[in-house]
Order: C-alpha cells, then sequence, then structure tokens
C-alpha cells in the first residue's frame, strides 16, 4: 500500500517557499539558493497559484538569454501550466506523474490554497521506507 500525500506533509510539514510573478530571475535564483530548494511556487493574488519555478528553469533562462536576462520578471520563464494534487493522492500516483512527465514538484491544494509541496526526494525517501518494511515483513515470516 502506498503513502498518502497527506501522511508525507504531516511528517515533513506543509511550509512552501513562495514569490510573487514580479520578483527577477536573479531574485529567485536567490530565494532558491537561500532555502537550499530546488523549486519555488509563484503565487500571484490570495495565494494562488499562478506557476512554478525550479532550478531547471534557470538554466533555460541562462541558456536562452545569457546571465543579462536574470533582470526578467519569473513569469517570463515559470511553467503556468502547474500540475498539482491533493492530499488524497498517493505517493506511487506522484512517482507515476514525475517520471512520465519529466518534473520534480508537485504542489499540494486543499480547497483552492496551496498546502505543500512533494519532490522527488520526498517520494524516494516514501518508496525506501516501504521497500524496508515489506523487507522487514518477509524476514520476520520466513522466521516464522
Ligand atoms: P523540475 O524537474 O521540478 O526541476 O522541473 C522541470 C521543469 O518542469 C521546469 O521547467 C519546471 O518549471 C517544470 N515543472 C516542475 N514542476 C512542475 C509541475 N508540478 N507542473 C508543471 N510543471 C512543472
Amino acid at each position: 500500500m502506498s503513502a498518502s500525500v497527506k501522511s508525507i506533509l504531516e511528517e515533513k510539514g506543509r511550509n512552501v517557499v513562495t514569490v510573487g510573478p514580479s520578483v527577477t530571475l536573479a531574485e529567485a535564483a536567490k530565494v532558491l539558493y537561500e532555502n537550499k530548494i530546488g523549486a519555488v511556487v509563484v503565487v500571484g493574488m490570495e495565494g494562488r497559484i499562478v506557476g512554478i519555478f525550479t532550478e531547471r528553469d534557470v538554466v533555460t533562462a541562462i541558456g536562452r538569454n545569457g546571465p543579462e536576462g536574470m533582470g526578467q520578471p519569473v513569469s517570463t520563464v515559470m511553467t503556468a501550466n502547474v500540475y498539482r494534487c491533493s492530499e488524497e493522492a498517493t505517493i506511487n500516483d506522484l512517482m507515476e506523474v514525475m517520471s512520465s512527465r519529466r518534473f520534480r514538484h508537485v504542489p499540494v491544494e486543499k480547497a483552492g490554497k496551496l498546502c505543500g509541496i512533494i519532490s522527488i526526494g520526498d517520494v524516494v525517501k516514501s518508496r525506501i521506507r516501504e521497500i524496508e518494511l515489506e523487507a522487514e515483513h518477509i524476514k520476520a515470516y520466513i522466521a516464522g
């Protein structure tokens, strides 16, 4: 049985680092660096999700426009069509989505409000724990 997003958030916390759409790419990159994270959720009025900006997008921006372009607003490079999930989603659901769509972050929403974020690191940690538990059960069964 796969763990729910809700159980992961209860353990890791629900804090999500966000920025507004008009901060510059350089400022958004600084937020990633200072918080030691790979993604920020871009929020508009009333905390609505309007995009996601990750370290991959920093590379895209520099590759496309060179370092001079880092003064542009984050809204010019962020991904606006954000895949999000509810707390009822399972880690297996997210593993499937992250590998098929090739991204490593999924914001969690409850009643239209941002209430957490799951990264590929959280997914891997949860899967390792499940596999270890399964192995313990099998060993206990064999030892009888
Ligand atoms: P990542 O692997 O999370 O660093 O992201 C790779 C690319 O996918 C970047 O261009 C991100 O903006 C985009 N991305 C990341 N997470 C999501 C998401 N949940 N929904 C849509 N796009 C995303």
